[in-house]
């Protein structure tokens, strides 16, 4: 059995990845999930949660001591998200780069932040950003635990 964090550095590689409130609310949820299974990656874990102010400032503790900690907690807890867990090889990094820069100006046509969003506060989605924190995010919104499924397509996504 996997753990939930996954196995970072081979094809059970694990992140975690967030439409945010203001995706929900804009309908982006499937256009995003599309784009990843249509790269290759498997999902593992989907569900709609609405974030208390406590799961907001746990999920973002990292960022308690910056000035915009409150207006994020306070976005971020404002709506349902959909939280997602994604494996495949290179999923923290490839989930990253998908997603664009943290600031939309600086985000390429063709990810979700470049395509879809203007404003820092507003950029739709979040991903973790190492596999520390991918196990930690992992943690805490799928403490339930994720599935172990066997995709049969695999073969035509990966060499080995
Ligand atoms: N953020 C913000 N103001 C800032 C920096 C970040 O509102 O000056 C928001 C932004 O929505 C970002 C989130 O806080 O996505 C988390 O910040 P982080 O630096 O972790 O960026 P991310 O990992 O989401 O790219
Ligand atoms: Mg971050």
């Amino acid at each position: 059995k996997v753990p939930v964090y996954g196995v970072p550095g081979t094809n059970r590689e694990r992140t975690f990845l967030a439409v945010k409130p203001d995706g929900v609310q804009r309908g982006l949820v499937g256009d995003i999930i599309a784009r990843f299974e249509k790269r290759g990656y498997k999902l593992v874990g989907l569900k709609m949660v609405w974030p208390t102010m406590e799961m907001a400032q746990t999920h973002y503790k990292d960022l308690s001591k910056k000035p915009f900690f409150p207006s994020l907690c306070q976005f971020f807890s404002s709506g349902p998200i959909i939280c997602m867990c994604w494996e495949g090889k290179d999923i923290i990094k490839q989930g990253r780069q998908m997603l664009g820069e943290t600031q939309p100006l600086a985000s390429k046509p063709g990810s979700i932040r470049g395509d879809y969003s203007i404003d820092l506060g507003r950029n739709i989605c979040h991903g973790s950003d190492s596999p520390e924190a991918a196990a930690h995010e992992l943690e805490m919104w799928f403490p339930e635990g994720v599935n172990d499924w066997g995709k049969t397509v695999d073969s035509w996504v990966y060499e080995s």
